[in-house]
């Protein structure tokens, strides 16, 4: 079985993503986020496990795609989970996709991404997710995962290498993150560390991460009005908008470009990739829609 895959090869149809492959190193996340969304599909989905054989297949499936094509790792459990510190799997995946000619979009909450900016090259891109600054809520939120600041400094060290830098506020939930204080605390320190671009989405409920999210102060009441959408329940489209506006008019005011993930709302900023990809110098990918299997 493959483990570059096409994604979304159904093409969501909320989803504004370029046209790319995805790439999962492990299967499962140890950072155990309550809203993580993998554990609707995956089983046992907060032990991570690298995939059986992967490099291997990894080489393989490089072999069959176009020069050029956007990779993207990971848009499932984080690249940068426990153990890959110890396994060095993501680090050596790197190697071969840029051996390869590839572009590369690196999606983490992990400031273990620092250690291979040595090898990241002119044709890739970092984007790293942070959903407060409060590191209280976020040890909350996001249990094992590096603190904020941490996240932030990867942000900065990344820039300082000329690599571009992306930003996830996502998600963002009501009653927990979407105060606007706590939203401009992470885009201002997001401004200082010169990311260029910002995704964000509202929070989307499953009844999975329904359960651990329990623990804290959703407005459920909010969802109640709500709609679902392929599976999750949203919140109702003028309550997302208003937040996302919100954002949107913050990243804005400080010279970032701005995206919205899954949401089906009119706000990207024009010329740019939702996820952040027209960023990585070379990219002829998305934008034409060229893609090869
Ligand atoms: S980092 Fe991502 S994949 Fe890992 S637990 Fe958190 S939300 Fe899930």
């Amino acid at each position: 079985m493959r483990v570059l895959r096409e994604f979304d090869p159904w093409r969501g149809r909320l989803c504004t993503c370029p046209r790319k492959f995805s790439l999962n190193p492990y299967t499962g996340c140890a950072h155990s986020c309550l809203y993580c969304y993998i554990s609707a599909y995956i089983r046992e989905a907060f032990r991570p496990r690298p995939k059986r054989d992967f490099l291997r297949r990894l080489d393989a499936d490089l072999n069959e795609i176009r020069p050029r094509s956007l990779i993207c790792m990971s848009t499932s459990s984080d690249p940068y989970t426990p153990p890959e510190d110890e396994l060095g799997i993501t680090r050596r995946a790197i190697r071969l996709i840029l051996e390869r000619d590839m572009l590369l979009l690196v999606m983490t909450k992990s400031d273990l991404v620092v250690r291979d900016l040595d090898i990241l090259s002119d044709r890739c891109a970092v984007s790293i997710t942070i959903t407060t600054m409060d590191d209280r809520l976020a040890i909350m939120m996001e249990p094992r995962a590096p603190a904020p600041v941490s996240r932030i400094r990867a942000l900065e060290k990344a820039k300082d290498l000329g690599i571009p830098t992306i930003l996830r506020l996502d998600p963002i939930i009501p009653g927990v993150n979407d105060d606007p204080r706590s939203i401009k605390e992470v885009l201002d320190a997001a401004e200082s560390a010169g990311v260029k671009h910002v995704v964000s989405s509202t929070y989307k409920v499953r009844p999975d991460n329904m359960r651990r999210m329990s623990v804290l102060p959703v407005r459920w009441e909010l969802y109640d009005l709500g709609e679902n959408i392929s599976g999750y329940r949203y919140l109702p489209k003028p309550i997302r908008m208003r937040i996302l506006e919100t954002v949107r008019e913050e990243v804005l005011k400080r010279g970032m470009t701005f995206a919205v993930c899954r949401e089906g709302l009119p706000l990207n900023s024009s010329g740019v990739h939702c996820d952040g990809s027209h960023l990585i110098p070379g990219d002829g990918v998305g934008r034409d829609g060229e893609i090869g299997l």
